[in-house]
């Protein structure tokens, strides 16, 4: 799938953002190894620390349709500049692809693609606390 491509999906599933207090949308689009792809939208609540990222929605929904491999993740936020994956989502990604690549796109269409490790590079793992025992 290309890049481009996946940037698109991401920014349709952005405009099912639910977002009236930060109005500030994110869509994201996950492709899993498997070559589904599970898009999500930022949900927010009025007790602001239930809302949940696009990033995570996406994440969620495909592991709870039994996909637990992706390859690649878009993630579109709203405004200038590119929005960054924030430290959760890349905890719960990385539970399950920590070779993921990661997107990010503008306004302009233009994006950038990281490796998930250069974006949290000593993330938590269980394996290195049992390493430790
Ligand atoms: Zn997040």
């Amino acid at each position: 799938m290309e890049q481009r491509e996946l940037i698109e999906i991401a920014c349709k599933a952005r405009e099912n953002a639910y977002a009236p207090y930060s109005q500030f949308k994110v869509g994201a689009a996950l492709l899993s190894a498997g070559g589904k792809i599970f898009t999500g939208a930022n949900v927010e609540n009025a007790s602001y620390g239930l809302s949940t990222c696009a990033e995570r929605i996406a994440v969620f929904k495909a592991v709870s349709e039994g996909e637990l491999k992706f390859d690649i993740i878009a993630v579109v936020g709203s405004g200038v500049g590119y929005t960054y994956p924030c430290g959760a989502c890349l905890q719960v990604l990385a539970e399950f692809s920590p070779e993921l690549r990661v997107i990010v796109a503008d306004e302009k269409s233009n994006y950038k693609e990281y490796g998930l490790d250069e974006l949290l590079p000593l993330g938590f793992r269980m394996l290195d606390v049992r390493r430790e025992t």
